[in-house]
């Protein structure tokens, strides 16, 4: 199955410039900003520039340029934020059964206090 990206999903509004954000890196691929409903003391969230659905699609898609600059954001927002010390936790949901509310590919970074088992 292709995936459609809807360019009017809230996260491709916030790339626009459209939708302000609490901004916590830029870099020439990616974008990182806090989430306006944090679960835990940081709740940060890491979103590719490009108009990827979800990991998958990013995956299969995306450029070998864009997928470093991605993974090398997530690691220097946790850097940034001294996340080695105490752990942290990645997310990123898809789809229905993952329950992913906005369809453009992001991470969620929590971390800040213990976090609750949590595999299903
Ligand atoms: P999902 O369920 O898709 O994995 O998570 C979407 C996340 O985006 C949620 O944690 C939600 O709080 C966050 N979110 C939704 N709308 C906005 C927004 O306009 N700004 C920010 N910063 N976060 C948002």
């Amino acid at each position: 199955m292709a995936y459609q990206y809807d360019d009017q999903n809230i996260f491709a509004k916030i790339l626009r410039g459209e939708i302000p954000n609490d901004t916590v890196l830029e870099t020439e691929h990616s974008l990182a900003f806090r989430d306006i409903q944090p679960q835990a003391p940081v709740h940060i969230l890491v979103i590719p520039r490009g108009p990827y659905v979800c990991f998958d699609h990013f995956a299969q898609e995306a450029s070998d340029a864009e997928i470093t600059d991605y993974v090398r954001a997530v690691g220097e927002v946790c850097k940034m934020n001294g996340l080695e010390t105490d752990g942290f936790r990645l997310i990123a949901n898809a789809g229905h059964d993952g329950v992913q509310e906005v369809p453009h590919l992001h991470v969620h970074i929590l971390a800040g206090r213990m976090l609750g088992r949590m595999l299903a």
